[in-house]
């Protein structure tokens, strides 16, 4: 499939710059998680990035991810990140090992139902806002701990920690000030004992800015364009 070559060059160049970047913020590059976005990408594309080793892809819209799980192997962990409305949570619970777009009661309430339902438990992640833009979902940060408080008693779901998109701009201040504030939240909800509240987690950081997400404490940086190249 030399077709595709561009794509193992482009992961190699991204593992190097990601060992690289975990060396120089001291991280250890084992707990950074590498999840390709494959979004809109054809399944050929991401049949490359498995048979290069990757066992785990990000989806953004359950339509597509419920495509493309029955033609691709068995072995996938979904992740699913982007916005999920409710109506949908029917076709993908129990699908994804991790959804990191709860940002409303009303979905872990849904969720919460058809986890129950197949006596399962589904792990989530809180999508936080913490970009000044207001098309931006997510829960503000100043409303974490209270959401957190009320996702607590949901017995089937379990929050695994936070997820977040910094702002659209070129200001890499900007963005690791977003991703500090987030990173802080994060400590400090990590030091609480909560009911199913369990903080491993931290996703942030795509093509454009991984780099502060690994330095700013990433254990999830997403990416697709890097990857798989300008989506079409
Ligand atoms: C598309 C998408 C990504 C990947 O974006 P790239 O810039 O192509 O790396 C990451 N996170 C979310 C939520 C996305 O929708």
């Amino acid at each position: 499939m030399n077709e595709f070559k561009y794509i193992s060059e482009n992961l190699k160049r991204l593992e190097d710059d990601i060992l690289r970047l975990c060396v120089k913020h001291g991280r250890n590059r084992d707990e950074v998680l590498l999840l390709p976005v494959s979004k809109t990408q054809d399944i050929d594309k991401i049949r490359y990035v498995y048979e290069q080793g990757y066992r785990t892809f990000g989806e953004n819209r359950v339509q597509e991810l419920t495509q493309k799980i029955p033609v691709l192997p068995d072995d996938i962990r979904w992740h699913l990140i982007g916005s999920l409305q409710s109506n949908k949570v029917k076709y993908i619970i129990g699908k994804t090992v991790l959804i990191h777009s709860v940002d409303r009661i009303s979905l872990l309430e849904e969720l919460n139902k058809r986890a129950h339902a197949d006596d399962i438990t589904t792990d989530c992640l809180l999508q936080v806002n913490i970009s000044k833009e207001d098309t931006k979902s997510g829960i503000e940060i100043n409303d974490v701990e209270s959401f957190l408080s009320m996702a607590s008693s949901f017995e089937n779901i379990r929050i695994k920690g936070m997820m977040a998109i910094a702002s659209f701009t070129g200001d890499k201040n900007v963005i690791k000030a977003e991703f500090e504030t987030i990173q802080r939240k994060f400590v400090d909800i990590s030091s609480k004992k909560m009911h199913n509240i369990d903080m491993k987690y931290l996703s942030m950081g795509m093509s454009g800015d991984y780099a502060e997400a690994i330095e700013f404490g990433s254990n999830i940086i997403r990416i697709g364009t890097t990857i798989f190249g300008p989506r079409s």
